[in-house]
C-alpha cells in the first residue's frame, strides 16, 4: 500500500521502515531539513539497533523516501500517519499545536479520499479535533476518515516491537478505513483491537500509566527492602512469576523518565482532572519516582558527606539501555544534581554522548568504560546497558581513589562486588 507518514523521528522513522519492509510504498515527511537532507544521503539521525540496515536497504530497494513536503506526501499516498511530538506544557497537559498544523496542512492538500491516522500519543478526543479541523481547511471538499492508532514501541527495541507487536489498536468512528488498517498491518501477524476513537486513544495513555505505577510500585517496595535487608530482586522475582503479575516492569531503579512516560503521566492526570476526577492514584506514581531520584542522590552524599571538588565518574547518560535518547534522562537529572552539589565528573554512555553534550556541560566525555573510574571518588551506574555488566571490575576498582559504586540498576551482585573489594551500594538489596 502507498502509506506517508509525517513526522520522521523515533517513532515515525522506525514505523515507515518497518511498512516498508513488509513491502508497503513509503514516503516519511519531516520539516527538519537537515534531517530530510540526512536521510536522503544514507545518514541515521537516531541510534536505534537493526534500524540502519532496514533504513538502507528499503531506500535501495526503492520503497522507502524522504521529503519535507507534507503536500507531496499527502498526495502520493491514501493513508496518511501523523506522528509528531505531542510535548508536555508547563502545567503538564499536552502540547497538540504539532498535531493541529500537520491536521490543516494535511487538509489543504487533500484532493481525494484519505485515511489520516494518529499514531503520536494523544488525550482522549483529539480524533474529533482533527476531524473538525481537516473538515474546516479541507477546500476541496472531500470525504476522508480519521483513525486512532497508538503506537507501544519501546525505544532501544522499537524495530523489534515494530516487526512483532503485542496488538495493534485501531479506532474508528466507522467501518470504511477498517479493511485498509487492517491490511496495512496483515503482513506484521499481530492481533487486532478494533474500536472506537476515544477508547484507542485512552488504551494508550492508560498502558503507559500502568507501566509507570509498576515501576513505582517496585520503587516503593525497594525501600521497604532497604529498611529491612530484604532483597528487592528476589522480591521482584517471586511476585513476577505469579502470571496475573508478571516479572516486566519490576526492576528497582533511581526511577524512570524519558520522553514518554514522564509526560503521558502528567498528561493523563490532567485529562482526568478535565473530566472531574482527580487520578489521585497517578500523582503518588509520580511523587515516589521524584523521590526516588531524592533517595538515590542522597545516598551518594550521606556516604561520600560533601560533594564540592569530589571526582565522580558516571556509567550512563541515555534514560534506558539500547538508545541514545537523552530526553527527561534519569541519568542527566543525576548529572546536574551532583554539578550542583559540586562535583567534578567524567561520564560515559555507549551511544548517547553526543546528543547529552547540548544539555550536560563542563563534564568530562570519556570514550572508555573502563576509563571513567579513573581518579575517581566513586563510580555511579545510571543507566542498564548490558555493556555495563562486562565492565573490567579490577581495573576499575584499582582506578578509582575509593572503591566506591553506586547502582542506579542493580547491574551487579552484591555479594561478588563486596568480595571484589567494593563498598557497593544499590537499590532495595
Ligand atoms: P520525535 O521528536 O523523535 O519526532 C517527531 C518528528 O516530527 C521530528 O523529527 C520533528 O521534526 C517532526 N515534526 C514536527 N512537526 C512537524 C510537521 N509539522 N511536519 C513534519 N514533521 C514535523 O518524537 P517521537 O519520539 O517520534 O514521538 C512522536 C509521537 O509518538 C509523540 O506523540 C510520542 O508521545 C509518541 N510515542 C513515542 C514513543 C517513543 O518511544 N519515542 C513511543 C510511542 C509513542
Amino acid at each position: 500500500m502507498k502509506l506517508t507518514i509525517i513526522g520522521t523521528g523515533y517513532v515515525g522513522l522506525v514505523t515507515g521502515a518497518c511498512f516498508a519492509e513488509v513491502g508497503h510504498q513509503v514516503v516519511c515527511v519531516d520539516n527538519d531539513a537537515a534531517k530530510v537532507k540526512l536521510l536522503q544521503e544514507g545518514g541515521i539521525p537516531i541510534y536505534e539497533p537493526g534500524l540502519e540496515e532496514l533504513v538502507k536497504g528499503n531506500v535501495a530497494a526503492g520503497r522507502l523516501n524522504f521529503t519535507t513536503s507534507t503536500t507531496e506526501g499527502v498526495e502520493k499516498s491514501d493513508v496518511i500517519f501523523i506522528a509528531v511530538p505531542t510535548p508536555p506544557m508547563a502545567d503538564g497537559s499536552v502540547d497538540l499545536s504539532f498535531i493541529e498544523k500537520v491536521a490543516r496542512e494535511i487538509a489543504s492538500a487533500m484532493t481525494g479520499y484519505k485515511i489520516v491516522v494518529d499514531k503520536s500519543t494523544v488525550p482522549v478526543r483529539t480524533g474529533d479535533k482533527v476531524t473538525e479541523t481537516i473538515k474546516r481547511y479541507c477546500k476541496a471538499r472531500v470525504e476522508f476518515d480519521v483513525v486512532s492508532n497508538p503506537e507501544f514501541l519501546r525505544e532501544g527495541f522499537a524495530v523489534e516491537d515494530l516487526m512483532k507487536p503485542d496488538r495493534i489498536v485501531i479506532g474508528v468512528r466507522s467501518q470504511r478505513p477498517v479493511a485498509a488498517m487492517k491490511e496495512i498491518y496483515a503482513p506484521f501477524q499481530a492481533p487486532v483491537v478494533v474500536t472506537d476513537i476515544n477508547s484507542a486513544e485512552l488504551i494508550k495513555h492508560a498502558s503507559n500509566s500502568f507501566l509507570a505505577l509498576k515501576i513505582s510500585y517496585i520503587n516503593a517496595l525497594s525501600i521497604i527492602c532497604d529498611a529491612t535487608g530484604a532483597n528487592v530482586q528476589e522480591v521482584a522475582n517471586g511476585m513476577g512469576m505469579d502470571a496475573r503479575i508478571g516479572r516486566r516492569f519490576l526492576d528497582a531503579s533511581l526511577g524512570f523518565g524519558g520522553s514518554c512516560f514522564p509526560k503521558d503521566l502528567s498528561a493523563f492526570i490532567k485529562i482526568a482532572e478535565q473530566m472531574g476526577y482527580e487520578f489521585g492514584l497517578l500523582k503518588e506514581v509520580q511523587r515516589i519516582n521524584a523521590e526516588q531520584m531524592n533517595r538515590f542522590v542522597k545516598k551518594i552524599i550521606d556516604t561520600l558527606w560533601v560533594l564540592k571538588d569530589k571526582k565522580i565518574g558516571v556509567l550512563g547518560l541515555a534514560f534506558k539501555q539500547n538508545t541514545d535518547d537523552v530526553r527527561m534522562s534519569p541519568a542527566i537529572e543525576l548529572c546536574q544534581r551532583l554539578q550542583k552539589e559540586g562535583a567534578i565528573l567524567r561520564v560515559h554512555d555507549p551511544k548517547a554522548m553526543e546528543k547529552s553534550k547540548a544539555l550536560l556541560k563542563d563534564v568530562t566525555y570519556v570514550d572508555d568504560m573502563n576509563e571513567v573510574a579513573e581518579g575517581c571518588d566513586a563510580l555511579v551506574i545510571t543507566t542498564e546497558w548490558d555493556e555495563f555488566k562486562k565492565l573490567d571490575l579490577e581495573r576499575v576498582r584499582k582506578a578509582l581513589s575509593h572503591p566506591i559504586l553506586f547502582d542506579g540498576r542493580n547491574l551487579f551482585d552484591r555479594t561478588e562486588m563486596e568480595r571484589l573489594g567494593f563498598i557497593y551500594k544499590s537499590i532495595g538489596r
